[in-house]
């Protein structure tokens, strides 16, 4: 007699559940579910692109249902998740209940601002496309009202740009900034002197790009400091409020555009038992990524933490290949156990780290050795344009790079704003 389908429920298609629904997809004896908040996955490393008007957001995000076309057991639900309910296996979204058999958790994190109130309110995160966008279309409108401003003080709050958080995103954002200065705002603004004696990158660790190897750390910051950059570490944004900065040192900075890519916090899952939420509101899970205490729920990515790994015991780092990894695994696993067969413990393969300073100058540390400059920059551009999903995306972000590149003059600087009230509409009017 055939077995009804085991239905699988996905909640999250970034890294860990995309790779999971491309492998899982592959056995018949699941239907698999994918609920996700937006109808697009999209590839947070190149987020700071399409802030700083460098590529288009089409550029790195992928419709859901396209990448479903064709396949017959995947399904799509859009929704957010509000509650985890174990007992009935099912799932509480804002637009409906999803049964499962098994269910997997991946939504990944959002920012932590540390409890700082008027810095949650006020900053800029960069976490979604709808974070770089917001950004984007701040940074341009705040380069016209700095043409406009007659008062000096009015126009340096104006100018001053304040990265928070030493990490890839900030020293990637600084460089990207600076070349934005040096190649753009020079010569389309002429009313600003010189926008790179303006950026401000903190960061509370003792070097940039605190995880990558010394040489890394230190390559970053002189490239960054030769652009103009302020760079101040060992220092902490304490509030923002006023357009002002407080920094933990006492020292301020004026300003109307404080970026926050300071640390994350896993997103809340209500429904679990709190002793399954560690350091970092992480989820705890074992060595096959089933959530503590549970059966049939599992965690993967930057959402879960696991310290079985016995090269990773404090927990895995939060980057792309271990939610990869991740996914790829629980998708053999489950089929595994499906066929009675014991699942394998997951262990992560490192392939090292790279981060791009600035246009033609990078920074890599691969297992066994460093290298930076053109070299670093070249590989940089060539591993970011294979994880994309779909061809079309992977020429035209090949073909954006090398116009924007080699022209010095990307065309995308546009300052959309779609009408808040109609946008607020929509929503409700999908979720009730
Ligand atoms: C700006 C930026 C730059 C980065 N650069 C790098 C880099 O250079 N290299 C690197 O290795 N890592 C980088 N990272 C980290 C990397 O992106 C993450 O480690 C990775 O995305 C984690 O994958 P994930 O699948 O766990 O979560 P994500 O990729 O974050 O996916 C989470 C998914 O869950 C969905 N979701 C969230 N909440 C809900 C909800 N309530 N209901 C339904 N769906 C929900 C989201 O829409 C999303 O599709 C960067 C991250 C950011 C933000």
């Amino acid at each position: 007699m055939e077995q009804p389908l085991k239905k699988v429920v996905i909640v999250g298609g970034g890294f860990a559940g995309i790779n999971l629904i491309k492998h899982l997809c592959k056995d018949s004896r699941f239907l698999i579910t994918l609920v996700d908040k937006n109808n697009y996955h999209f590839f947070p490393p190149l987020l700071y692109q399409v802030a700083t008007a460098f590529i288009e957001p089409s550029n790195i995000s992928y419709p859901f249902r396209r990448l479903f076309q064709e396949k017959t057991n995947l399904r799509f639900h859009m929704g957010s998740l509000q509650k985890v309910n174990p007992e009935q296996n099912n799932i509480e979204t804002d637009t409906g209940v999803v049964e499962y058999d098994y269910l997997v958790l991946s939504m990944g994190t959002e920012s932590n601002y540390f409890g700082m109130e008027r810095v949650k309110a006020n900053s800029l995160p960069m976490k979604s496309i709808d974070d770089a966008l917001n950004l984007r279309n701040h940074l341009l409108l705040n380069m016209e009202e700095a043409v406009h401003a007659e008062d000096p003080k009015e126009k340096e709050k104006h100018l001053n740009i304040v990265i928070c958080g030493g990490g890839p995103t900030g020293v990637e954002l600084a460089g990207m900034l600076a070349e934005l200065g040096r190649n753009i705002a020079a010569k389309e603004y002429p009313e600003i002197k010189d926008l790179r004696s303006h950026l401000y990158l903190i960061d509370a660790g003792k070097a940039l790009l605190g995880p990558m190897s010394q040489k890394s750390q230190q390559e970053a910051t002189r490239v960054l400091k030769k652009l103009g950059v302020h760079v101040i570490n060992n220092t902490a944004v304490k509030d923002y409020n006023n357009d002002t900065v407080y920094l933990s040192d006492g020292r301020t900075i004026p300003t109307k555009v404080l970026i926050w890519a300071s640390g994350v916090t896993g997103r809340e899952v209500p429904g679990l038992p709190a002793s399954v939420v560690g350091r970092g509101r992480r989820i705890m899970v074992d060595a096959n990524n089933k959530v503590q205490g549970t059966q049939n729920i599992f965690a993967l990515g930057d959402l879960c933490l696991q310290t079985t790994d016995k090269n990773y015991p404090g927990g895995h780092p939060q980057l792309a290949q271990v939610a990869i990894q991740q996914g790829i695994l629980l998708a053999k696993n489950l089929s595994r156990v499906t066929d009675n067969k014991p699942m394998e413990p997951f262990a992560y393969n490192d392939k090292g780290s790279m981060a791009i300073i600035s246009k033609y100058k990078a920074v890599g540390d691969l297992p066994k050795f460093f290298f930076k400059g053109f070299g670093a920059w070249l590989v940089w551009l060539f591993i970011h344009i294979i994880p994309l999903i779909g061809f079309r995306n992977k020429v035209k972000l090949a073909f954006s790079w090398f116009w924007s590149f080699v022209t010095n003059d990307p065309t995308l600087r546009l300052i959309i704003r779609p009408r808040k009230e109609d946008v607020q509409k929509e929503y409700e009017k999908f979720t009730s």
